[in-house]
């Protein structure tokens, strides 16, 4: 066993290693065969039509607001509970984020505050399947087609999850993943816009291409059209090395979940009757695709508790994380838009009792056990100094 409990680890065999040296071998690296086929094997998995590979997931957010034709003066909707780059995305397009506080249970967008917030300036909302959970998608999808407002999800942390039926990436006008080595597959960077949407996919294939038209692909360096720039581009294309080990890792996406979901269950199993510790909930009508596993201590821990537990697990190098500090809480964000503590208190509230513990497919049980045991001892300690400072003159026990 590593002497390092890490946080997560990329899962990558031989016929990973294999498809790079083959690409290596054809002399032909970039624009080429395995991207195409990288992108129907994800399309096809998300049940949308066209798949558009790109250099990473915040790439592939970037385009497809920007293909929408969002701009300055526009609104656009997400969650404060993920990753900065579901907000910075709308920021990349000169358009406002506007942030709908979480349902604590799910820890995704609450729909009950969506409709709310929708207003004749929105022209999108940024919806996350956080740590790879689907709920709410449906309803979410319901009320932005109920507004005429194009849902985008960013399904970075859930590929492959299913809610009622329907894959993830399925539910908005655009989804986009993400293959960074923390997620369910990894292309090293890499990032796919899935749609239903012809037009839409177009504008992000010439888009991600420095703007050239659909004929420069085909005709790879013909000179005439590579050097059309029909509209402003990026250089956002996803190598054919990268694309090599997304097939691969593709063909493995059933194997390498069910590995995921075999150390969830072991967490649960080892967990269960833990009274400080809550679990994540997963919902009877959601296949989960597992990105981390995130636990929140109860709530008689506050913010400071947490951060002790997550360095003391941290000091026993086992490889921990504080997933998510609130967007909105962000020094730039707190500078740029004025946010305080206390405008998003089901966000904050969950945010300041996360811990993320060590989650891979390989885990085994000393490391699971190591893991688990580690959280226990640290969750004990703070329940030792909880239970001493009832006067506030304590040995700096700040209960919030
Ligand atoms: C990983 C992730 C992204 C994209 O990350 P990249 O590093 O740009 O590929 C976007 N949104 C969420 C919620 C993520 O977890």
């Amino acid at each position: 066993m590593e002497r390092e409990l890490p946080l997560s680890k990329p899962d990558i065999t031989q016929a990973e290693i294999d498809a790079v040296v083959d690409v290596m071998k054809s002399g032909r690296l970039s624009i080429g065969p395995r991207q195409d086929r990288f992108e129907e094997v994800v399309a096809e998995r998300a049940g949308q039509r066209h798949g558009v590979a790109v250099s990473s997931g915040t790439a592939g957010l970037h385009l497809v607001l920007a293909a929408l034709g969002v701009g300055p003066g526009d609104e656009v909707i997400t969650t404060p509970f993920s990753f900065v780059a579901s907000a910075n995305c709308i920021l990349y397009v000169g358009a406002t984020p506007v942030f709908v506080d979480i349902d604590p249970v799910s820890l995704n967008m609450d729909p009950a505050g969506l409709e709310g917030a929708i207003t004749s300036k929105t022209k999108a909302i940024v919806a996350v399947e956080v740590f790879g959970n689907p709920q709410h998608m449906d309803r979410i999808a319901q009320i932005a087609g109920a507004h005429e407002v194009p849902l985008i999800e960013d399904a970075c942390e859930g590929l492959g999850g299913v809610y009622r039926g329907r894959p993830i990436g399925s539910f908005g006008r655009a989804a986009v993943f993400g293959f960074y080595p923390n997620k369910q597959i990894t292309t090293g960077e890499g990032g796919m816009i899935v749609t239903d949407d012809d037009r839409l996919a177009e504008l992000c294939r010439s888009m991600r291409n420095q703007g050239r038209g659909s004929g420069a692909m085909e005709a790879g360096l013909d000179a005439g059209s590579w050097l059309s720039h029909e509209r402003l581009g990026y250089n956002y294309r996803l190598s054919e090395i990268a694309a090599a080990i997304g097939i691969v890792q593709m063909e493995r996406l059933d194997e390498l979940l069910e590995a995921r979901r075999r150390v969830a269950l072991m967490y649960f199993d080892r967990l269960m009757d833990c009274p400080d510790v809550i679990l994540p909930n997963v919902s009877d009508d959601a296949e989960m695709s597992w990105f981390v596993f995130v636990v929140r201590l109860s709530a008689e821990f506050g913010a400071a508790a947490r951060n002790r537990v997550v360095d003391g697990m941290k000091r026993h190098e086992v490889g921990v994380s504080n997933y998510f500090p609130p967007i909105h809480l962000q020094p730039f964000y707190r500078e740029r838009f004025g946010y305080q503590q206390g405008d998003m208190p089901m966000c904050e509230a969950a945010a300041q009792r996360t811990v993320a513990l060590p989650f891979f497919g390989g885990m085994d049980a000393t490391q699971m056990e190591l893991s688990c045991l580690t959280l226990k001892l640290m969750i004990d300690r703070e329940k030792l100094l909880l239970d001493r400072a009832p006067s506030g003159d304590g040995p700096g026990v700040e209960r919030n």
